[in-house]
């Protein structure tokens, strides 16, 4: 096939890197005084970390991810991005696990409060994958979009720079291709790479979505994306969308599941379910947290801590002398209505985008697309015999 100058608007703002050049990307990003933040392996998982180096990615890794289990293990050696998502996501970044809001001190008898900075950094997220943007457009909504803005999570999300990792490989426990957020990174990046790994190259098609990535990029050494450069990436991303190993039915879901509220279902995964909470800590678009008052021994300072929390503890829905939901059926169903049908009411989007974090880290291996599933089986099959019956009368 005839080689041409890719000659389309799009294949314009392609570049390639080429493998040898990949530290200069990283380079050009510290030298604009980025901190990058990257996939990096720990403890036998993929984390997210500071790094500086194209050695500090999980570099010839990759994992095996099923309900329940995951591993790293050995993948093409020079792969730098062959590893899908760990248990970590950035929303730690922005959202962070633990955020002071205030201290208080107390002088000449009285009370000062003392507020916190919020110091934005400049942060350079490596490595993004597209269901992981479309997760942090769903938290810039709840936190961002309405009456109450959260001012540290504005603060920081404005020094953030974006390159994405389009994905060449779907996990077993995949299924953004359902939840229309990937694999391909098509909005909310500065930067969006391909890696394309062949026998005797190893490239990256790289494009840009903003004035600031575009500029990152001239400082490396680029050249145009070829059509056949195109074709591959795009080949890639083709090949990962009909990988999914999950999928989940979304037609009517929402109403299906108001229709669902005492399902046995319910009974079902509570008899499963710990209420462990490591769902809503490994979700990328969980928000809940709780704020604790803290005084020294003295009783001169003080302080307000937010922390995460999780609708799965007893705690979480203590109202007035009592906890509203106290039973692991009610707290399951909550969370599972609120990812996939309340969240749209409230905020207009999907509270799920498909990542499969929480089928992966569950410990007993409850698995969202499986339970919606069966709901939607019993709803239909409820709804066949009410039509048989209907017809028989
Ligand atoms: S669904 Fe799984 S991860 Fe979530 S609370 Fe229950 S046991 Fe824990
Ligand atoms: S509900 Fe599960 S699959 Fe959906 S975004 Fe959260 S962790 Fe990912």
């Amino acid at each position: 096939m005839r080689m041409t100058r890719a000659s389309t608007e799009k294949s314009r703002s392609q570049q390639v890197i080429e493998r040898r050049d990949f530290q200069l990307l990283l380079d050009a990003l510290m030298a604009k005084g980025y901190r990058l933040i990257g996939p990096r392996a720990r403890d036998g998982a993929l984390v997210y970390d500071e790094i500086a180096a194209v050695a500090d990615l999980p570099v010839g890794l990759t994992d095996e991810q099923e309900r329940g289990t995951y591993r790293l293990k050995a993948g093409d050696p020079e792969r730098l991005f062959g590893c899908g998502l760990g248990p970590h996501s950035w929303k730690k970044y922005l959202y962070p696990p633990e955020l002071r809001l205030w201290q208080a001190q107390r002088q000449n008898g009285n009370m000062t409060i003392v507020p916190e900075p919020h110091a934005p950094e400049r942060l350079a997220l490596i490595g993004m994958r597209a269901c992981e943007i479309q997760a942090l457009a769903v938290l810039d909504k709840v936190l961002l979009g309405g009456a109450y803005v959260d001012r540290a999570y504005q603060a920081q999300r404005e020094q953030v720079l974006v390159v994405a990792v389009n994905c060449g490989r779907a996990g077993k426990t995949c299924f953004c291709a359902s939840m229309n957020s990937g694999p391909r990174a098509s909005t909310g990046f500065d930067l969006a790479l391909t890696e394309v790994l062949e026998r005797d190259r190893h490239y990256f098609v790289v494009e840009s979505g903003s004035k600031v990535g575009a500029d990152v990029l001239s400082a490396v050494p680029t050249s145009p994306a070829l059509e056949a450069d195109l074709q591959k990436a795009n080949a890639i991303i083709e090949q990962t969308a009909g990988q999914m190993g999950r999928s989940l039915d979304t037609h009517r879901l929402q109403e299906m599941l108001y229709a669902s509220t005492e399902s046995p279902v319910w009974d079902e995964v509570a008899a499963r379910c710990l209420t462990c909470g490591n769902c809503t800590l490994v979700c990328p678009t969980c928000f809940c947290t709780t704020v604790e008052d803290y005084t020294d021994l003295t009783g001169e300072t003080g302080s307000r801590v937010r922390r995460w929390d999780s609708c799965f503890t007893m705690d979480f829905s203590y109202i007035v002398g009592g906890h509203v939901r106290a039973s692991a059926r009610a707290r399951y169903r909550q969370w599972m209505m609120h990812k996939l049908a309340t969240w749209k009411d409230q905020f207009g989007t999907s509270g799920c985008v498909g990542c499969g974090r929480c089928i992966t880290w569950c410990p007993v291996g409850i698995d969202i697309t499986e339970e919606a599933q069966t709901i939607r089986a019993q709803n239909e099959a409820k709804q066949d015999t009410g039509t048989r019956r209907k017809k028989t009368s």
